[in-house]
């Protein structure tokens, strides 16, 4: 299974969504945009049209004086994905995420964490979703609470930790025990998301894979992450006096974005480590999700125009190429 995400940041970069809060209004200003990209990413190869709900829930729009615009921004996101869903003949899920609320100290907020999980499943069941990805839980109390919820209405339940720089849920259990509980209480699907680049996120996936009978799923950020910068949020720039935080996060990352090979080359080894549901996360374009599916054997639509250099005026092989161009090539 192909799932790709990656929404915010590329509406972002295109000029439809702003960084920072991350809110989708672009769900509701410019809906086009959604449904396009929702386009390109079934076209590179996903089997998934993911509905534009992520952070658009009451904490986040209550943070941006936007409450009123909840139940709005939840049924829309969910008919664009409907609708490109049902045109490619791909799955539609809904979405839920990290609330910003809960806090495991503090039990007044889990009633509220669970009644955000609530209206929002119950829009994603309204408009006929196949299932719910519940997403970037840094807590897997809260991740439990989602999938409580999904599981309520029915539905199953996509289930994916945010690992930070401390392989570990924020709680500090080991993502193994915290994967095995959510696939006891009936998960669909376990794995990680965001946060971490492929170089990161791949040495914490077998452990996962042993410890539930589940399929596993993992959906890196598609950057350059390291042994001392493990996530996006901690990469460093050696010369950083343009940032204006100091930090490449989130709108200086360029640099550091993994090429498709290095996608391709995550995808098979993640593969071999057991991984069955594939994905990026926030950096992510159609030319990697394309480069991920056509790791996994896949020709999407997109791959008609995937690479080839052959008939390249200077690098290719091809006959009839011009010869006096083909000997230049070294002094390009
Ligand atoms: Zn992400």
């Amino acid at each position: 299974m192909v799932c790709a995400e990656g929404y915010l940041f590329e509406l972002e970069r295109r000029g439809y969504l702003q960084a920072g809060a991350f809110v989708p209004e672009v769900v509701i200003d410019n809906p086009e945009q959604v449904t396009s990209l929702h386009r390109d990413f079934v076209r590179a190869g996903s089997d998934v049209v993911e509905a534009l709900t992520y952070y658009a829930h009451r904490e986040k729009l209550r943070a941006v004086g936007k409450d009123g615009m909840l139940e709005e921004m939840n049924r829309q996101a969910l008919a664009l994905a409907r609708e490109v869903a049902d045109e490619s003949g791909t799955l539609l899920a809904g979405n839920v995420c990290n609330t910003n609320l809960y806090d495991p100290q503090n039990s007044d907020s889990h009633g509220p964490t669970r009644a955000m999980f609530e209206e929002q499943v119950g829009w994603a069941a309204e408009a006929g979703v196949d299932f719910v990805i519940g997403e970037t839980f840094r807590y897997a109390g809260e991740s439990q609470i989602a999938l409580d919820v999904i599981r309520q209405a029915g539905l199953p339940g996509v289930i994916t930790l945010a690992v930070g720089q401390q392989a570990e849920t924020r709680e500090g259990d080991s993502l193994a025990d915290a994967c095995r509980r959510l696939a006891d209480e009936g998960a669909a699907v376990v794995g990680l998301n965001c946060i971490r680049g492929p170089a990161t996120m791949l040495p914490l996936l077998a452990a996962i894979v042993a410890a539930v009978d589940i399929p596993v799923a993992a959906l890196p950020v598609p950057y350059r992450t390291t042994e001392d910068q493990p996530t996006f949020q901690s990469l460093r720039e050696a010369d950083a006096f343009l940032l204006p935080d100091g930090r490449p996060f989130p709108a200086a990352l360029d640099p550091f974005t993994c090429n498709r090979y290095e996608i391709a080359d995550f995808t098979a080894s993640a593969h071999a480590a057991g991984v069955r549901y594939f994905g990026l996360c926030c950096g992510a374009g159609p030319h990697h999700v394309r480069s991920m599916a056509e790791a996994l054997g896949r020709t999407p639509e997109a791959s008609r125009y995937s690479v080839d250099m052959s008939k390249h005026a200077f690098f290719g092989t091809a006959p009839g190429l011009q010869e006096h161009n083909r000997e230049y090539r070294d002094r390009l």
